[in-house]
C-alpha cells in the first residue's frame, strides 16, 4: 500500500501539495505535525500535515518528504478547523493562514543558511560528497540549500548536510532543525554535605575569617527562609551585597553548588494573590445577566460606559470558566495591551495568566504556544492581541473581546485579513465555549447584532463609585478666531481649564488625531506641496529630524529650504500635528512637564510602556498624544482632556468616520475624572453643530446609533449589506484601469447594481503601484459562499488573461 500526507506549506496556493511517504512514516505522523518537504525547483519548506491517505495524486508524481520535524502534533485538529473557516471565509489560501498562525521560529525556511564551522577537523573522516561541500565553504563565507543541491547535482542534499553537522564540519545559521532552547536561570544552593548541623556548624566557624563568605551563606538561608523558594544567583548576589566573585569562589570550593531550573522569560514577578473585588450593584446585576444570557446566547455584547467597572466583571466570568477547567482567551487591541492590564490580571490570576504580544520575541511567542499547547497551568489565562486567536487552545470555556470596536482587530495587510473579533467567535463556536465583546462604544455591527437577538444584549451605566461622566464642552474654535482670543491652537477656553486644572495638580491629556509636527508644507507664493515621489501623497514634515517624510513607504528626505517649483523661499506649515501642539503648550506653559506620545516617542519594546508609567506617577503634568492614548487606560488624576480638532477626524473619507470620530472623543473623553472628581473635556471644532459632536456632548449612544444605521441603510453599507473590496494594483497606470474596467463589467454582469467602481482611491499611488477599488454589496439574503464563489470564477478567468498577469489582486472581505 502506498502512503501520501497533504501538506499546508507558507505559501499562497490553492490546493494542499501531496507527497509520498514510506509505510513507517505513516504510522509515525499524526495531523498536525511539521515535515520538511521539497518544493520547486529546489526549495524546501516547513509545512504541516493536514491529510494522511493512499490516493496518489493524479496529475504530478508525490515528491517524498525530506525529514519530519516533529515527535508530536504541533498543531491540533481545531485550529486546523479554524483555519479552513479563515481561508474560506476571507478568500486567503491555508497557506496564508499558517504563515500568520505560526510563530516565525516554527517555520523555518529553505533559505537556511550553512556556514563554516570554527572548529578545524580531520579532513579524511569526510566521504567525497561531503569534502566537496566542505571545501566550497573553505572559499565562501556560506552557502544555501540549493548551491550545496548544484555543488553536489542532486537534489536531496539534507542527509549530506545532517552527516557534516554531525561531524562538526559545518554549522547552521539560521537552523530548520533547531530546537527551541528555554533561557537557564542560574540558581545556588549549599552543598549536600553541609546538610547535617554540625557539618553547616563546622563551615561557618571555619568561615568566620572570611567575613564576606560567611555573609553570603547567611543571607543564603534567609532568602530560602522568607521565599521557600530556591535561590537565584543574582538574587543572592545582590542581597548579600557580595561580588559574583565572592560567590563563584564559595561554588569553586564545593561550599556552594550551582544548578539551573529551566524558566519561562515571560514570567509573572507579582507577590501573592489578590481577590477579586466585590462588585456593586449594576456590576453584579450585569454579571448575572450575562451568564443567564450565556444560557441560551453563545455571545453577549456588555455595553458599559467607560470606567464602569467591566474587567471586574470579565475577573468574575473567568474566575467561574476556569473553575471548570476549561481556558480563557481574553483578547485586546495590540495597543491596549498594557503593563496595567497585565499586572491587574496577574494580581488575581498569578501564574495562569500568559501574554501574547507582537512586540515579544518568537522564543517568547514559542513559549507561549507550548504552554498553551500542553494546557500548562501557566497559560489557562491568555491575554493577548489580535493574533492570539491562533493558540493551540485544546479546551476553551471562554473568550473576552474588550475594546471589540476597536478597528484594529481587523488585519489589513497582509493576507489573511482576518477580523479578530469575528473569528473569535467561530473560534469560540468550534469549542463550544463563550464570547463576551465589551465596549463603552460598541461597533454598529456588533449592536446591530444585539438589536437582531443574534447576541445577547447587557448594559452597565453607571461609572464604578458613582462618578459623574466627565462634562463635554465643544468650543467653535471659527468664532474665536474671528474675536481673536486663539493662541495658536489653543482657544481661551482650554487655555483657561488648563490653568485651572494645573493648578489643582491635576494631570491634563491632549488629543490630537495626527501625528507629525506640521503634516504638509506648501509654498506661500505658488502653492506647491513637495509630494513623495513613490506615493500619491504630500509629505509631511517632522521637526524632530527635520525631514520631510512620507508615512506611507517612509521615504524621506532633508527638509528643504526653497519651493522645488518656484524656488520661493517661503514655506508655510499647513495643519498641525502632536509635536507641533507639544511645542506650543511647552511655550504657553513653561513650568509644567510636558510629553508626547505618537507612533514616534513608543518603539521599541517598552516605549508605550515608560510614558504610562510616567504619567501614573505623575511626572508629566500634561499628555500630547494620538488615538494610542484612547485605548482603555485607567488614570487616577487626569482632571482635563483637551480635543485639539474634531474636524479631521469628521472629515476623513470614509464611511466608518462618523461611528469612529464617535468611539475616538468619547474613549478619550473616558481616561477625564475616572476618581472622585468630575471630570472635564474640551472639544475644539469649526463645527460645533455637527450631529456626531452633539452625540458625543450628551454621550448618546443611541442616537448616534440610529442615525449612523440610517445612512448605512440609505447607502448600502455595513452592517446592512456585506461588502468585499477588491484592489488592483500595477505600476501602469493604463493596464491598471483596463484591468479594473474588466473586471468590474464582469462582476456587474453577475452582480448588477451592487457593484461600485472602480475608483482611484484618495491615495492613488503608493509605492509606485496604482491603485483601483472595486466594491462588492452583498445583501443579507443573498448567500455569501455563492457570492465568493462567483468572484473566485470571475478571478480566475482574470489571472488567465495574459495581459493581466502581472497585475496584483487583493481581496478584502468586511473591509475596514
Ligand atoms: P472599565 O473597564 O469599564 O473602563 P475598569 O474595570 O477599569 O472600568 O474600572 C474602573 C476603576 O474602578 C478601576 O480602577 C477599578 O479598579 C475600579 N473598580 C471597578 N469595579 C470595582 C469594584 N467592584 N470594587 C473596587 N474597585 C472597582
Ligand atoms: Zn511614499
Ligand atoms: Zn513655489
Amino acid at each position: 500500500m502506498l502512503y501520501f500526507i497533504d501538506v499546508i506549506i507558507p505559501v499562497p496556493l490553492q490546493k494542499l501539495f501531496t507527497y509520498s511517504i514510506t509505510p513507517a512514516e505513516a504510522t509515525f505522523l499524526k495531523i498536525g505535525m511539521r515535515v520538511a518537504v521539497p518544493f520547486g525547483k529546489s526549495k524546501i519548506y516547513t509545512g504541516i500535515v493536514a491529510k494522511i491517505h493512499n490516493e496518489a495524486p493524479t496529475t504530478y508524481e508525490a515528491k517524498d518528504i525530506h525529514q519530519i520535524l516533529d515527535e508530536g502534533p504541533i498543531v491540533n485538529e481545531k485550529q486546523l478547523q479554524l483555519w479552513q473557516w479563515i481561508a474560506n471565509y476571507y478568500m486567503c489560501t491555508l497557506g496564508d493562514v499558517m504563515r500568520a498562525a505560526l510563530p516565525s521560529a516554527f517555520v523555518l525556511e529553505s533559505e537556511t543558511i550553512i556556514v563554516k564551522n570554527t572548529k578545524t577537523i580531520d579532513e579524511t573522516i569526510l566521504k567525497d560528497d561531503e569534502f566537496l561541500v566542505y571545501e566550497a565553504l573553505q572559499h565562501q563565507s556560506s552557502l544555501k540549500i540549493h548551491d550545496i543541491a548544484n555543488i553536489l547535482d542532486k537534489k536531496n542534499v539534507l542527509p549530506v548536510i545532517q552527516r557534516l553537522i554531525e561531524k562538526e564540519a559545518i554549522a547552521i545559521e539560521e537552523e530548520v532543525f533547531e530546537k527551541y532552547k528555554p533561557k537557564l536561570v542560574r540558581y545556588v544552593k549549599l552543598h549536600i554535605k553541609y546538610a547535617s548541623e554540625s557539618a553547616l556548624e563546622n563551615l561557618l566557624n571555619n568561615l568566620s575569617r572570611a567575613p564576606k563568605q560567611h555573609q553570603v551563606i547567611l543571607t543564603l538561608f534567609s532568602i530560602s527562609a522568607t521565599t521557600k523558594k530556591p535561590v537565584k544567583f543574582a538574587d543572592l548576589t545582590k542581597e548579600s551585597d557580595a561580588s559574583a566573585s565572592i560567590i563563584k569562589s564559595l561554588i569553586d570550593k564545593g561550599v556552594l553548588e550551582e544548578y539551573f531550573i529551566q524558566t519561562d522569560r515571560i514570567q509573572y514577578a507579582g507577590d501573592d494573590n489578590e481577590d477579586s473585588k466585590k462588585l456593586n450593584e449594576y456590576q453584579n446585576t450585569a454579571l448575572n445577566e450575562i451568564k443567564e444570557s450565556f444560557k441560551e446566547q453563545s455571545v453577549v455584547l456588555l455595553h458599559g460606559v467607560t470606567s464602569s467597572g467591566k474587567t471586574e466583571v470579565y475577573v468574575k466570568l473567568i474566575e467561574t470558566v476556569l473553575s471548570t477547567g476549561k481556558q480563557v482567551l481574553y483578547l485586546l487591541p495590540e495597543i491596549a495591551l498594557t503593563a496595567q492590564l497585565i499586572t491587574r490580571l496577574q494580581n488575581y490570576f498569578g501564574e495562569q495568566v500568559a501574554v501574547f504580544h507582537s512586540k515579544y520575541s518568537s522564543h517568547e511567542r514559542v513559549e507561549v504556544w507550548n504552554n498553551v499547547l500542553n494546557n500548562s497551568a501557566k497559560a489557562q489565562i491568555v491575554l493577548g492581541a489580535r493574533s492570539s486567536i491562533f493558540l493551540p487552545f485544546n479546551s476553551l470555556g471562554l473568550i473576552i473581546v474588550d475594546e471589540e470596536h476597536e478597528t484594529s482587530f481587523k488585519q489589513f495587510d497582509p493576507a489573511p485579513r482576518y477580523h479578530a473579533r469575528d473569528t473569535a467567535v467561530v473560534l469560540a463556536h468550534i469549542h463550544q465555549a463563550k464570547t463576551l465583546l465589551g465596549s463603552a462604544t460598541p461597533s454598529l455591527e456588533s449592536y446591530f447584532n444585539a438589536k437582531q437577538n443574534k447576541y445577547g444584549f447587557v448594559e452597565i451605566t453607571k461609572r464604578f463609585n458613582d462618578v459623574l461622566m466627565p462634562d463635554i464642552e465643544l468650543v467653535d474654535i471659527k468664532e474665536k478666531q474671528k474675536k481673536k482670543l486663539m493662541k495658536g491652537h489653543f482657544s481661551d477656553r482650554l487655555l483657561e481649564e488648563m490653568t485651572e486644572t494645573l493648578r489643582e495638580g491635576q494631570q491634563i491629556i491632549l488629543f490630537q488625531n495626527r501625528r507629525g509636527f506640521s503634516p504638509i508644507v506648501e509654498c506661500n507664493t505658488c502653492g506647491h506641496a513637495p509630494q513623495c515621489p513613490n506615493c500619491d501623497v504630500s509629505l509631511t514634515y517632522h521637526q524632530y529630524r527635520d525631514q520631510l517624510r512620507c508615512h506611507y513607504c517612509g521615504f524621506a528626505e532633508v527638509m528643504r529650504k526653497t519651493c522645488s517649483a518656484c524656488g520661493s523661499p517661503e514655506l508655510d506649515n499647513k495643519g498641525f500635528g502632536t509635536e507641533q501642539i507639544e511645542e506650543e503648550v511647552k511655550l504657553l506653559f513653561p513650568n509644567s512637564k510636558v510629553a508626547r506620545m505618537d507612533l514616534d516617542t513608543t518603539r521599541g519594546k517598552y516605549g508605550y510602556e515608560k510614558i504610562i508609567t510616567a504619567l501614573e506617577q505623575q511626572e508629566i503634568d500634561i499628555l500630547v498624544g494620538t488615538q494610542m492614548l484612547t485605548k482603555g487606560l485607567d488614570f487616577r488624576n487626569v482632571k482635563l482632556v483637551g480635543i485639539m480638532n474634531a474636524d479631521n477626524m469628521l472629515n476623513f473619507p470614509d464611511f466608518r468616520a462618523h461611528e469612529r470620530s464617535f468611539q475616538l472623543m468619547l474613549q478619550v473623553s473616558g481616561r477625564a475624572g475616572r476618581t472622585e472628581e468630575r471630570g472635564k473635556v474640551l472639544i475644539q471644532t469649526y463645527n460645533p453643530h455637527h450631529n456626531i459632536l452633539q452625540q458625543v456632548s450628551t454621550n448618546n449612544y443611541i442616537d448616534m446609533y440610529n442615525e449612523q444605521m440610517n445612512e448605512r441603510y440609505n447607502f448600502k453599507y455595513p452592517p446592512v449589506f456585506k461588502q468585499i473590496k477588491i484592489t488592483l494594483k500595477h505600476k501602469d497606470y493604463t493596464k491598471v484601469e483596463t484591468a479594473s474596467i474588466w473586471y468590474a463589467k464582469s462582476l456587474r454582469n453577475v452582480f448588477g447594481d451592487y457593484i461600485l467602481g472602480p475608483e482611484s482611491p484618495p491615495i492613488s499611488r503608493i509605492r509606485n503601484q496604482f491603485h483601483k477599488n472595486i466594491l462588492v454589496k452583498i445583501p443579507k439574503k443573498q448567500s455569501l459562499s455563492k457570492t465568493k464563489e462567483a468572484i473566485i470564477k470571475i478571478n480566475n478567468s482574470f489571472l488567465s488573461i495574459k495581459d493581466f498577469r502581472s497585475v496584483k489582486v487583493i481581496l478584502n472581505v468586511d473591509n475596514f
